[in-house]
């Protein structure tokens, strides 16, 4: 078919295809679904992916634009991969176009070229050599370029060139015309280890675990449900080695904060293949070839975060998602979809087993083993004979406390250092004190654009919102009653260090909070101190609680244990429980017995209760129990509209109209709250609220949302709002 129409898939909101005219003299079937095309749009130009052909235009064909350019000979997705893409955008009920967009590294989605023979190295050839010798001198910055490029020998990287001064991507081009440039390309994945070291002999229940997973044939979801230290990373290793074997690629997702150097050398210790790795930490060329590396199927083994579930793979074989509880696995704007879910869907449709790991599984997946949609596998002890740690609760009411700790933890912490030990303080507030208070009239800085208090960060003599980064000079009157006696009150990681330091003058006292390791590389730094035992007293957030192995580690001291208690959120007990377990976790992991005290004012909740019988998974299904009795996910589907605007009014109006709306279509089984103001209702200076949509069953809901949105984006007062959906939440307040 000569002609015909492209219909397009271009990064805007908008929820819909846009057509256009193949380029000159070719048949719209020629360019393939998943193709990167350049398009005009409005006034701008957009790389968008060709989503569909058709024979003829919705539009009429006066105002039928072509094409301006095809970007890839070979589509940048593959069939699979825009087919599952395509089904997560309309699930997450998002633009096609954005979503596929995020799906892709930053480069090709800007429009450059996909080369998967590697990284440019640019050099120059003969004649570019020659010209370096007598450079042109009306083209400053191409003599400039000439002579850098001859004197690095063997060629820069685009890495190298953006590292370098100036614009250089004219000038690359101008030599390029002139045939004055040597293009080679490397391999950007350090080769394999020469030798690989062998693993621990798996003991009863790992042997289980792997053969259970090696013998999947087709579909099969898993749990590995083992505790921490129990040897699921060693499961997940000898499962790819099968898969290796086949000649075929494994996939690994890890919460951000799990990617550590430390993972990624014991992969390559023991996988004798080239193995990619994608994270933030990448600059966008890293992250184009390691992309590129997968998607050629020289990368053996993906190692990445999140958005690496859309990693194109030719030879798939296994799927794994270590840490699976974890909430860096959905992403919280744009496209918000789940890494779990979508990576247990692609699993199905490539006829894949898929492996969901974790010491503290959410509810969501141990509800999953109950109604048999996951096999669960179970390692009930931890490996190489370290024993669980024993955990204890001290009773904080009617306690004099120094600087925010009871004294047994004082002397649990003497104790320790004085036999060796490694002390961890868990404390998820970072800053000094929480908040700062005038002792005369009783006077707390507000943020003036959020409904939340300014946080006393001491060593930069600032007041900080943690919530829109407002920040201030801390006083040193109180602005209503001019009192100087102005008290940093309750603790944040920042005071902890300090009292720490003065109560241990000779210890090396190592915080691990966002504050402390906002420089580029300071966090891998940071967790090398502390991995290498050189550090003895450690106090972070949660950065310092997820799935570390710090051997020295005998002692765990969790500062305050109630923050999740009453938390205003439904999933906050959960999420505590997990945390405390993983944070307990990090003590006495190697030969020695660990001890964790656990600081509360609530000691008889049946929450810590279960969680001091080392027993998070009746805990678990108490929780999930109560989920079931209330009707909260996973026992129903949630779907939350939020909006937000400088008005409150005009948020809620919304609200109210949307309300309507989804009112008049008349879909029986959902039900629909508010409009209600979120947790925070007032936050970097917009007006928040919400409407949240509950149903038992999956279809209707999404059958209300498909006709939903249609008609709300008729709605006036919706471009006046902020707003987004969010299909399964996992935060509601
Ligand atoms: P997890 O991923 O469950 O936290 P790891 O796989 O990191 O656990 O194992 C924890 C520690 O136990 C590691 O040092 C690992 O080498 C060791 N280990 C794992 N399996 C065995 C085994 N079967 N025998 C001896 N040591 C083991
Ligand atoms: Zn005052
Ligand atoms: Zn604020």
């Amino acid at each position: 078919m000569a002609g015909g129409v492209l219909r397009v898939a271009v990064p805007t909101p908008l929820r819909k295809l846009f057509d256009y005219r193949p380029p000159d003299g070719r048949a719209a079937t020629d360019v393939a679904i998943g193709t990167r095309v350049r398009v005009p749009f409005g006034r701008r130009h957009l790389v968008g992916i060709v989503a569909a052909h058709a024979g003829h235009a919705e539009v009429e064909g006066g105002r039928l634009k072509s094409v301006q350019e095809v970007l890839d000979d070979v589509p940048v997705f593959p069939p699979e991969l825009f087919e599952l893409i395509d089904w997560a955008a309309g699930y997450y009920h998002h633009s096609l176009g954005e979503a596929l967009s995020t799906a892709l590294p930053a480069l090709l989605r800007r429009g450059e070229a996909g080369d998967a023979r590697g990284e440019a190295i640019y050099g120059l050839s003969a004649t570019g050599r020659a010209a370096a010798a007598d450079p042109p001198a009306r083209a400053p910055r191409q003599a400039a370029l000439l002579a850098r490029l001859a004197e690095a020998g063997e060629g820069l990287s685009r890495a190298q060139l953006d590292a370098e001064e100036g614009d250089w991507a004219g000038p690359l081009r101008a030599l390029r015309d002139k045939g004055w440039l040597a293009v080679t390309h490397r391999s950007c994945l350090p080769p394999p280890a020469a030798s690989t070291v062998d693993g621990p002999e798996p003991n009863g229940e790992q042997h289980a675990a792997i053969a259970a997973i090696t013998a999947a044939h087709g579909y099969q979801g898993f749990l590995l449900d083992g505790v921490t230290g129990s040897g699921k990373t060693e499961v997940y290793l000898r499962a790819i080695g099968a898969v290796l074997a086949q000649d075929r690629q494994a996939l690994v997702l890890v919460p951000e904060i799990g990617l550590t150097p430390q993972l990624v050398e014991r992969f390559r210790a023991r996988l004798a293949v080239p193995i990619a790795v994608l994270h933030s930490g990448l600059n966008d060329s890293e992250r184009l070839c390691a992309w590129q590396q997968a998607a050629s199927g020289e990368a053996r083994v993906v190692i990445g975060t999140r958005s690496a579930a859309f990693t194109p793979l030719p030879a798939p074989g296994l799927f794994i998602l270590d840490e699976e509880h974890d909430a860096s696995f959905k992403q919280q704007d744009g496209f918000r979809y789940s890494a779990r879910d979508v990576l247990l869907l692609r699993g199905r449709r490539l006829g894949l087993p898929v492996v969901l790991g974790s010491a503290t599984p959410s509810l969501e997946s141990l509800h999953n083993v109950a109604r048999g949609r996951l096999t669960r596998l179970r390692l009930s002890v931890r490996a190489g004979g370290a024993r669980a740690p024993r955990m204890r609760l001290l009773d904080m009411r009617a306690r004099t406390l120094r600087g925010g700790l009871a004294p047994l933890l004082w002397e649990s912490i003497e104790k320790h250092l004085g036999e060796d030990g490694q002390v961890l303080l868990f404390l998820n507030r970072r800053g000094y004190a929480p908040v700062l208070s005038c002792h005369d009239c009783g006077w707390l800085p507000p943020c003036p654009r959020c409904d939340a208090h300014l946080v006393v960060h001491q060593r930069d003599n600032r007041l900080r919102c943690h919530h829109c980064g407002h920040e201030q000079a801390l006083p040193r009157a109180c602005p209503d009653c001019g009192s100087e006696r102005l008290q940093p009150l309750g603790q944040g990681t920042e005071r902890l260090e300090q009292e720490l330091r003065k109560r241990f003058p000779d210890q090396t006292v190592l915080r691990i909070d966002r504050d402390s390791t906002r420089r580029k590389g300071a966090l891998h730094e940071a967790l090398e101190e502390a991995r290498s035992g050189r550090a003895r007293l450690l106090v972070g957030t949660q950065m310092l609680a997820k799935g570390h192995h710090f051997p020295d580690v005998t002692l765990v001291g969790i500062v305050d244990a109630d923050g999740g208690l009453f938390g205003a959120d439904f999933r906050a007990p959960e999420r505590m429980a997990q945390q405390i377990v993983q944070v307990a976790g990090r003590a006495g992991r190697a030969t020695r017995l660990g001890e964790v005290l656990i600081q509360t004012h609530s000691p008889e909740h049946p929450l810590l209760q279960s969680l001091i019988g080392n027993d998070y998974a009746r805990l678990a299904e108490a929780l999930l129990a109560e989920r079931g009795a209330a009707m909260l996910p996973p026992f129903s589907a949630f779907a939350l509209l939020r909006a937000e605007a400088h008005d409150s009014h005009i948020a809620q109006n919304f609200l109210r109209s949307a309300k309507r709306e989804a009112d008049r279509l008349g879909i029986a089984g959902v039900s629909i709250l508010g409009p209600a103001p979120a947790a925070m209702t007032r936050r970097a200076g917009r007006h928040r609220f919400q409407l949240l949509l509950q149903s038992t069953d999956r279809a209707p809901l999404h059958r209300l949302l498909d006709a939903w949105l249609k008609r709300l984006d008729s709605l006036p007062s919706m471009r006046k709002v902020r707003w987004s959906l969010d299909v399964d939440p996992i935060e509601v307040s």
